[in-house]
């Protein structure tokens, strides 16, 4: 018999055939090498998930425990998700907008929104039977797989491109794994990631042979967006897109809030945003196109920075369905728009959090967001992962000697310098 914490996953699904497989580790169609995902048996769910048995749940993403894989009695929890959704006053008076939120995502326990995949991604490992945590990444991932195989002792084997950030690559050493710096990008390291599966199939390696896990994760973000506002939708949801897999699965949730009755209407019309460094995404939805051209990413935003992203095509998919846009932003405006975030709300985020600004006020400005309906935008990492970008240019007001008058006449000229 079913106990009543346990997840109504029922399976794996094909996305293109429909061919359905039990729950494993394979991530891709024997029938058309198309890509698996978690099925679920959401007619059961009904009337047994319930505003009242989530909100009776942790306060964590694990509150929507019965919507993810089976991760047997206690998942691996550093603490991820359940971050705070802020309405953002001053950033929408700014932008022109009526109603803006931010989902500040950078307060994960290590600071981004792969928190919430990874914890998917190796609690369904470790129920598979696996015992060594790996993956590919443009570093938060790396950070996150690192951080939480320290929390239940398993090894780790994270591998990034050698050139990120420097923040970023101490952030998963000190955690203890194998890191391993390869001379290529982000694309490079993925088809590296996908022969070393063959090599050792006994490692989770989070975002190839247990993506279909991982990949749920990400529909937390929508579940929580729709509970913090009283189990309603946002009309309008704007996230960051490397390799498509937010923001398909933050749709796949609300349609799922919406088949569960747990809400009522439309699902939000989602938007995406990149760098224009690196934005198949952007310049194939703006030109028509139904696929997309890999990219050479060459980009601050090393996180975004996926020049072939595997979920590249549903996401065009969505945005020509539902006649969203995605925003493609400059570096300098990436750099401006952390700056606008952090000096009108409070929050200071990583590179792709000034792309995910910059690309909706890019949006509101062509008029395909619209400025009188609600807006949340998802704020996916921290800004002390990307320091680099802004040592330089984010220091002291003035170097003063330790006397009254050296800070009296420091305050007179910064007065006169913001008076003109
Ligand atoms: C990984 C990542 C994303 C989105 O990644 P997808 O591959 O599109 O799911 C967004 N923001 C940050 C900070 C990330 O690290
Ligand atoms: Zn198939």
């Amino acid at each position: 018999m079913k106990k009543e914490t346990m997840s109504f996953a029922t399976g794996l699904i094909c996305r293109e055939c429909s061919t359905t497989y039990e729950i494993a580790a394979r991530y891709s169609c024997d029938e058309c090498f198309g890509p698996l995902e978690v099925a679920y048996d959401l007619e059961a769910a009904k009337g047994k998930v319930t505003h009242e048995s989530i909100a009776a749940g942790p306060g964590s993403m694990w509150r929507y425990r019965d919507l993810l894989p089976e991760v047997g009695e206690n998942p691996i929890d550093l603490g991820a998700g359940w971050t705070p959704l802020r309405r953002a006053h001053r950033l929408g008076a700014i932008l022109g907008v009526k109603e803006l939120w931010l989902k500040d995502d950078t307060r994960n326990p290590t600071g981004s929104f792969k928190d919430r995949v990874v914890s998917v991604a190796l609690s369904a490992a470790r129920e598979l039977g696996f015992t060594t945590a790996a993956c590919a990444s443009t570093g938060n991932l790396a950070t996150s797989v690192a951080a939480h195989a320290a929390s239940i002792g398993w090894p780790s084997v994270t591998i990034i491109p050698s050139d990120l950030e420097k923040s970023k690559i101490a952030m998963t050493a000190i955690f203890g794994g194998t890191v391993l710096g390869v001379e290529g990008n982000y694309d490079d390291v993925n088809r590296l990631c996908v022969e070393l599966v063959s090599e050792h199939p006994d490692w989770a390696f989070a975002n190839v042979n247990l993506r279909p896990f991982y990949a749920e994760g990400s529909k937390t973000l929508a579940f929580e967006i729709a509970e913090q506002l009283g189990w309603k939708l946002p009309d309008q949801v704007v996230v960051p897109v490397a390799s498509g897999s937010q923001f398909t699965k933050v749709s796949k949730g609300f349609n799922e809030l919406i088949t569960l009755g747990l809400v009522e209407g439309d699902s939000p019309v989602m938007f995406g945003s990149q760098a224009t460094g690196c934005s198949p995404i952007a310049t194939a939805h703006t030109k028509g196109d139904e696929i997309f051209t890999p990219q050479r990413p060459n980009t601050i935003a090393r996180s975004l920075a996926i020049g072939n992203p595997a979920d590249g095509i549903y996401v065009l998919d969505k945005l020509r369905q539902q006649g969203g846009d995605c925003g493609s932003v400059s570096d300098p405006e990436i750099l401006e728009c952390i700056e606008l975030l952090a000096r009108s709300e409070g929050i200071f985020a990583e590179t792709a959090g000034g792309v995910t600004i910059a690309s909706l006020r890019q949006m509101i400005e062509r008029g395909t967001i619209d400025r009188n309906k609600s807006i949340v935008a998802v704020i996916s990492g921290h800004g002390l992962k990307t320091l680099d970008v802004i040592v330089d240019s984010a220091t002291v007001s003035a170097t003063i000697r330790p006397t009254l008058e050296s800070a009296q006449d420091a305050l007179t000229l910064q007065e006169m310098a913001a008076a003109q």
